[in-house]
């Protein structure tokens, strides 16, 4: 496997009639054979990171190797798939949308078998002769995706493919998304403002503000639902966390510097006390060591090599979590 498939340095791109970039990368390495999901408020660059990966654009400035490969050609773009945002689909049937980029490239041997298949992993084999644009949204979402699919990309570009659709179809989606990297080896790089999705999905997850990529695994994403009756009580189905303000929502997430780790339990007003086995220490930015503890769901703190060194404990061994209740934030 190619270790990296995308490698940007010193990247930025500006439209024209801007005076501020819409993406300025410093460094960027994105792996192969995995899903890799940038998240970041509307603005922030994602659809404009995306065209530049899509090879759409090229960058304004700095360097952009794809396979470790510059210039782009046109062998290099047919290895990519891309879902749009809002994906334009023909006004003819579900079936002649997904053959329509077969027949385009002429790739009609096996065509009805692939067709076929991409439709039912989609759940769309009993829509094949309907008039696609007559579907729902999350149904002409996972059209648009069998469309793509079926050329066989190594690489698939997903802008917020779940941003408007129905459950069934985000879960859906989610679900080929990820079985197509685990049995095909793709590479899978998605945008989204939702951060639960990027803790579903799994793989590497970035952060995108103005247009700037940090990394964003330090972050802890708990899925789950409010206790009825117990205000403020989120249970993950493994532990439960007390929440300030805002009662709504099916994840909540925690910073991992808000997260205090003590070798006692401590004596505060501190409102989420756990404990648990290390499992991990990891070097994180600014020289931070990120330290992943088992609570029953897996926890990420960071800490200083000092604050560290002073708690004495190492992987395997136990240690009390604690954070404020208002350190979480509610994702609806
Ligand atoms: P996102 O997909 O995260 O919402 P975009 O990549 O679409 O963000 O946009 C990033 C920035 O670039 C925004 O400030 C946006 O206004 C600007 N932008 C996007 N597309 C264009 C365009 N075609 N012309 C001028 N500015 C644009
Ligand atoms: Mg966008």
């Amino acid at each position: 496997m190619i270790a990296s498939v995308y490698q940007l340095r010193g990247v930025s791109y500006t439209y024209e009639g801007s005076d501020k970039p819409a993406l300025d990368i410093g460094e960027l390495s994105i792996r192969g054979g995995e899903v890799t999901v940038f998240t970041g408020p509307n603005g922030s660059g994602k659809s404009t990171l995306l065209s530049l990966l899509a090879l759409d654009i090229a960058p304004a400035t700095g360097d952009l190797l794809f396979f470790g490969e510059r210039p782009i050609s046109a062998r290099h773009r047919s290895r990519i798939g891309i879902l749009d945002q809002h994906p334009y689909l023909f006004d003819i049937s579900v079936r002649a949308n997904v053959e329509w980029g077969l027949k385009a490239r002429k790739l009609m041997d096996d065509m009805d078998e692939r067709v076929g298949k991409a439709l039912s992993d989609l759940g769309l084999s009993s829509y094949s002769e309907r008039r696609a644009r007559k579907l729902s949204g999350g149904e002409m979402q996972r059209v648009a995706l069998a469309r793509t699919l079926v050329l066989n990309p190594d690489i698939l570009l997903l802008d917020e493919p779940t941003a408007h659709v129905d459950a069934s179809s985000r879960e859906r989606i989610e679900r080929i998304v990820k079985e197509w990297v685990a049995r095909e080896g793709g590479t899978a790089i998605v945008t989204t403002h939702d951060v639960a999705l990027a803790q579903r999905l799994g793989g590497s997850a970035y952060r995108l503000q103005e247009g700037k990529v940090s990394a964003s695994g330090v972050d802890n994403v708990f899925m789950g639902h409010f206790v009825m009756g117990e205000g403020g009580v989120f249970d993950t189905g493994h532990i439960k966390i007390n929440v300030a303000g805002k009662r709504q929502g099916k994840a909540v997430t925690l910073r991992a510097e808000e997260v205090i780790l003590s070798t006692h339990h401590l004596e505060s007003s501190v409102r989420n006390n756990l404990e648990g086995t290390i499992t991990d220490v990891s070097l994180g930015d600014g020289g931070l060591l990120l330290v992943t503890v088992d609570c029953g769901e897996r926890i990420v703190a960071s800490i200083t090599t000092s604050g560290w060194a002073d708690l004495g404990v190492s992987v395997g061994e136990r240690v009390h979590v604690s954070f404020k209740a208002s350190a979480l934030r509610v994702v609806e």
